[in-house]
């Protein structure tokens, strides 16, 4: 039985066995370090305890999530930070959203919350669920063809009414960097002059926690995150909050319990609790290294890649970008023939974020950047994690620009 499922589902995306799988979709997900599956482990097992209980058992457990909330904080290197569980990144970020959504302003004004056009689904979405309620007011941040907002484009937009300002550290599709050093300093002196805890400054860190160095990054009141990117468990995010306002800013999503300071309803899952602490861990002991290598993958698939054909084209700034993350334009070549074509030959690669891989609607981030629908039609996003061999990469690149040159032929 188990057999039979497991060839059902390889044969999901491949047609033959004549390749190796190589996954080149990390901005999607990582594969779990077994390190991490280790210490999950005793959590599933003996101590399966609930850590609302009173008894001692339960008890042993609810210290193991003080640790691990102390320990997670720590790695951010924030003073005073205090750390939420959520069930992922797109949790956490409606949450921020929503809770902004209801800061009260003088005189009743909406709330104005300005937001970077290339966000993620999970912060574009709430924003205008509660947009076209007519519960708030909106700016869109316009990005550059690197991919980069302008702070004076935010500073000119900043008003009394401005509630929050959500902009991502590392865009998902294209690996740009925003500049969050030069957005929480004007957020702050803005701030200081009002007199008001708002606007309040969240980035969604999802795909941005190597490449910061959080304390450096002044006036930031909200971070999110998600452990399944970082080498970690599905199912987990976390809301990192990094003052008292901004704590007693939020509001509870998710009724019916005391737990995470009563603002999240439910058993705390304390295996996977501990499943993103110790990602967390491991990738602040290996950063430098991490950076350094997946730096040499991404450059060694280009330079292959790009002698693959003179028609292929890189979204965006290389300078100015993850590591982990190459976004490619293949003139002529719809995106998702790209991902069906190179899924046949065992490449795992993206049309866009993941979320939205099944829509045929162009890339609202390539778009963003370069207004040009065909171009968000046919642009394919690589991204690299750990595992991956300098030898696979390589090979990777060839197969991907042979696959190009004959879809473009077709
Ligand atoms: N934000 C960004 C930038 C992402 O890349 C993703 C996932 O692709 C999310 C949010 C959502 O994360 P999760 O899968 O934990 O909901």
């Amino acid at each position: 039985m188990f057999l039979i499922k497991k060839q059902k589902r390889k044969g999901l995306f491949r047609k033959s066995n004549k390749y190796p799988i190589i996954d080149l979709d990390a901005a999607s997900t990582t594969p779990m370090s077994l390190e991490v599956l280790r210490k999950m482990h005793p959590y599933f097992t003996d101590l399966y305890f609930n850590p609302n209980a009173i008894h001692s058992a339960g008890q042993l457990v609810a210290s193991e999530i003080y640790l691990k909330r102390k320990e997670i904080t720590e790695y951010f290197h924030v003073q005073n930070s205090n750390i939420l569980f959520t069930s992922s990144a797109t949790e956490a970020n409606n949450w921020v959203i929503l809770s902004c959504a209801q800061v009260i302003l003088p005189k009743g004004a909406k709330p104005h919350i300005i937001y970077s056009a290339i966000e993620h689904d999970s912060i574009i979405a709430p924003i205008k669920a509660l947009e076209n309620k007519g519960l708030i007011t909106t700016t869109v941040l316009n990005v550059d063809e690197h991919g980069l907002i302008s702070v004076e484009e935010l500073e000119k937009n900043l008003s009394e009414n401005t509630a929050l300002v959500s902009v991502m550290g590392v865009n998902n599709e294209i690996g740009a960097l925003e500049p969050l050093k030069e957005i929480g300093e004007l957020l702050n002196s803005f701030k200081h002059k009002q007199n008001t805890p708002y606007p309040y400054f969240h980035t969604d860190a999802v795909q941005a926690l190597n490449y910061f160095f959080w304390e450096d990054i002044k006036g930031l009141d909200y971070l999110t995150f998600s452990a399944h990117k970082i080498y970690g468990p599905k199912g987990i995010g976390g809301l990192l909050i990094f003052n008292a306002p901004s704590f007693k800013n939020l509001q509870p999503l998710i009724l019916g319990g005391h737990q995470e300071f009563n603002l999240r309803a439910s058993t705390e899952n304390v295996p996977l609790i501990v499943g993103l602490a110790e990602a967390l861990s491991i990738l602040n002991i290996n950063k430098n290294k991490e950076i350094k290598y997946l730096t040499k993958l991404k450059k060694s698939f280009l330079t292959n890649l790009l002698k693959e054909s003179q028609f292929i084209e890189v979204n965006g700034s290389l300078d100015h970008s993850s590591p982990c993350i190459l976004n490619c334009y293949f003139p002529g070549v719809l995106a998702s023939d790209m991902v069906v074509g190179l899924s046949e030959k065992g490449i795992l690669a993206s049309p866009g974020a993941a979320c939205s891989a099944n829509s045929t609607n162009p890339s609202h981030v390539i778009n963003a950047m370069y207004h040009n629908k065909i171009r968000a039609q046919e642009s394919v996003r690589f991204s690299f994690n750990h595992n991956l061999s300098l030898n696979n990469i390589k090979k990777a690149a060839c197969m991907v620009g042979d696959t190009y040159n004959k879809l473009k032929k077709v």
